[in-house]
């Protein structure tokens, strides 16, 4: 009889595990759908991006259409492919180009603040991508002006056209106005990954910041060589206009392939986690006199804005009052964080002037002066023609000027590679200091910097379509109530 109680009384005890256990997955079902639904998108990216990178290397061989002197195909008759770039431009273009510029920023500043019009940004976004992008082939552009600007400046010899200085600076002017109405449908980088957005991935936020600083970091890396005269990085490695171009080398193509394939799934991940100017766009548009609002009228922070924002710029609004103790705690953490910041930029100067020799030899003349160097020490056989065999002999006639023009640009390289590293140093600091601060919002606010004022959220909002006569107002307290019930489960 007594084994029998003990039995049913451990049954009873399985019993209620079980129900705790069913339990348990009702509460977590939502969450686990959400986590499962996530992964299964991410395990899908990585296998399109596996894919890619295996047709890549299976097609290595096509890195040979770089060589110099190129292959010989005579027993395959095969066409070496001709990479072309466009051709210059006569100047009244150019300076039509301006004018579509100015016509089209004043546009998309009417669209998003008067008109406040998705559909109207999306055929904005349409034009440029036509103009800048197909038939201008992605030159004329924005992203790589602040090469051609610090050029300028560095390079007496360089003169910077005056349609260089206008792209340049008109969005800028705008982002100090009215934030990113250049990235809302004038880019046309911007305006292709928009437009092939499918099914939005959301990132994160902390992966969102980490990656937020790189924008900032290839600026720097761009400027550092187009001061040195170096060459212009940003626009020899757009993943981008080879798109436009329909033309460019495999590696190049192969970066199309990835960002074309990634935006499908997550948000403008060249403009949020790769665009130098984007970077100078969102440090102007945090003092912009206008911001974009979800809403100009009450928020009920129903979060459909949230959701409907594909980029992550949507913030929360912060929780009430902060206890004192972690008030406390919080100011002494930024202390630290305040203290670190000037042994980050020194660690960074300091790292980036030790690199800046091995850095200097990506410069054509600082290698060629190098292995003059070395080929007076041991003179070496050239049987074949190689670019380097050529520029040798060519050095051998001025080897001072070579040598000189060489020391000079050691220089440049050192200050500039100071300055990179300074720079790295203060743009991690300012992302930590950013990160322990906080913001205080009421409201269901877009970040003035992330925002692309691309105008998705406005018609989410169920008071905006009250404003616009769009819903009546009536069902207006229904539809919250829905809302929050959604919110809360
Ligand atoms: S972030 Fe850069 S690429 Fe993206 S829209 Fe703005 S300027 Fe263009
Ligand atoms: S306007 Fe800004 S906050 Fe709204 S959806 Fe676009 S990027 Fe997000």
């Amino acid at each position: 009889m007594s084994r029998l109680l003990h039995r049913i009384s451990r049954r009873v005890e399985e019993m209620s595990h079980l129900r705790f256990t069913i339990y348990d997955l009702r509460v977590f079902r939502q969450f686990a759908r959400k986590w499962y639904i996530i992964n299964r998108k991410l395990l899908w990216l990585l296998q399109i991006v596996v894919t890619l990178v295996a047709v890549q290397l299976t097609s290595i061989s096509a890195i040979a259409e770089q060589r110099f002197p190129p292959p010989d195909f005579t027993e395959t008759n095969h066409q070496l492919p001709i990479t072309t770039t466009p051709a210059a431009r006569a100047e009244w273009l150019q300076y039509l180009d301006v004018a579509v510029l100015f016509a089209c920023l004043g546009v998309a500043v009417w669209l998003i603040y008067r008109k406040r019009s998705r559909r109207g940004v999306w055929a904005l976004s349409v034009f440029s991508l036509i103009y800048f992008g197909f038939w201008r082939q992605g030159c004329i552009c924005a992203i790589g002006a602040p090469q051609n600007i610090i050029l300028g400046l560095f390079e007496p010899s360089y003169t910077v056209p005056l349609t260089v200085i206008a792209f340049f600076a008109a969005p800028l002017i705008v982002a100090l106005f009215a934030g990113r109405a250049f990235c809302a449908g004038v880019c046309p980088h911007g305006a292709l990954q928009d437009l092939l957005l499918i099914k939005p991935i959301k990132v994160p936020l902390w992966l969102e910041h980490a990656l937020g600083v790189l924008p900032f970091i290839f600026l720097g890396f761009g400027l550092t060589f187009a001061a040195t005269g170096t060459g212009f990085p940003i626009c020899r490695y757009d993943p981008i206009v080879p798109i436009f171009r329909l033309n460019g080398p495999g590696l190049l193509i192969f970066l199309a392939a990835l960002t074309l394939v990634l935006g499908m799934f997550v948000g403008r991940p060249y403009c949020r986690f790769l665009c130098p100017y984007g970077a100078l766009l969102k440090l102007t548009s945090l003092a912009s006199k206008w911001r974009v609002r979800v809403t100009p009228d009450i928020c009920t922070q129903c979060q459909l804005c949230e959701n409907s924002c594909p980029f992550g710029a949507m913030r929360e609004p912060s929780s009430g009052t902060v206890e004192p103790k972690f008030l406390k705690a919080d100011r002494r953490n930024l202390g630290w964080l305040l203290l670190c910041v000037p042994v980050l930029i020194a660690g960074g100067a300091w790292v980036g002037g030790e690199l800046s020799v091995s850095v200097a030899r990506l410069n054509p003349t600082v290698e060629l002066a190098e292995r003059y160097i070395n080929q007076q020490k041991s003179p070496a056989n050239y049987g074949v023609m190689t670019p380097e065999a050529l520029s040798l002999q060519r050095a051998e006639r001025d080897p001072e000027a070579l040598l000189k023009a060489a020391t000079d640009l050691r220089h440049r390289f050192w200050l500039a590679c100071v300055v990179f590293g300074g720079w790295v140093g203060l743009v991690i600091g300012v992302k930590l200091v950013s990160l322990s601060l906080r913001t205080l919002r009421t409201d269901f606010e877009p970040d003035r910097g992330a925002c692309f004022a691309c105008a998705r959220c406005f018609r989410s909002c169920p008071q905006e379509l009250v404003r616009i006569g769009q819903m009546p107002a009536s069902e207006l307290p229904a539809r919250n109530a829905a809302q929050l019930a959604a919110a809360a489960k």
